[in-house]
């Protein structure tokens, strides 16, 4: 399994981190993780067809999380032009938020999906496991924006299992989560405790989870200082267009 990692950054692009998102590659599927503004750039940068994804997985419905699929789609009929299924997996009502989605930034275009040879995957962002072809995927609920329905996803192949957290504040329901992934990609997007909406460094010293587990997390979300403090730590922290490698 490799992982190429698009973006590392957080809302507001700070320290010129591209938004967080991953593209999985396993044999014969390609699988996106979260789809924010900078990821159709992010993915031509790598010279990454947008026709090449077989799956998208959203996490929750911030605009550094999914605004980018409404270029992409609209890019798979212009610029890049689908040749197989696209499935998108989100909580809640994915379908219906794309459709929003379109609605606001390009209004008018609404049917294209239509022409899309697309499946829409609701899941619940209270927690389920879903099935597809090609991995299992298990739905752990996380606490950000309530209205933003935010996700984490374990992704498991051949029983190698990891995991994505999404943007998450620091909560008990993470433990299991946690000691569910062989590795995790996990937000940190504060040095210092804030409290609601991210995890910080000073919360991942306090576990001893995390200390544990340290080798198998890898941060993301970051900006300039939380980086810094990361690589002070000693915790293995990404940036955007590196790529990792797992045996599966
Ligand atoms: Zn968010």
């Amino acid at each position: 399994m490799k992982i190429k990692v698009l973006g590392t950054g957080n809302a507001f692009n700070q320290g010129a981190r591209l938004n967080s998102a991953f593209l999985i590659g396993m044999k014969n599927v390609n699988v996106l993780i979260d789809c924010g503004f900078t990821v159709p750039l992010a993915l031509q940068k790598e010279c990454i067809q947008f026709s090449s994804i077989d799956y998208i997985l959203i996490t929750h419905y911030h605009g550094d999380h999914y605004a980018g699929l409404a270029s992409l789609l609209l890019g798979l009929k212009y610029v890049s032009p689908q040749y197989k299924k696209l499935t998108i997996i989100g909580p809640g009502d994915i379908q219906e938020k794309v459709i929003r989605l379109f609605e606001v930034l390009y209004p008018g275009t609404e049917n294209l999906i239509n022409d899309l040879n697309l499946e829409f995957k609701a899941v619940n962002h209270l927690g389920e496991k879903l099935m597809t072809k090609h991995f299992n995927l298990e739905i752990h609920p996380m606490q950000h924006s309530d209205l933003a329905l935010p996700v984490g996803y374990i992704l498991e192949k051949n029983r190698f299992k990891i995991g994505f957290s999404g943007d998450t504040s620091w909560h008990d329901g993470l433990s299991s989560f946690i000691e569910s992934c062989d590795k995790l990609i996990l937000e940190c997007n504060f040095v210092h405790r804030v409290g609601e909406g991210h995890i910080s460094i000073e919360e991942l010293e306090l576990s001893a989870l995390i200390q544990d587990k340290k080798k198998h997390i890898y941060l993301t979300h970051l900006h300039n200082e939380s980086a810094n403090k990361a690589n002070e730590l000693g915790y293995n922290f990404l940036s955007d267009g590196e790529e990792l490698s797992f045996k599966v």
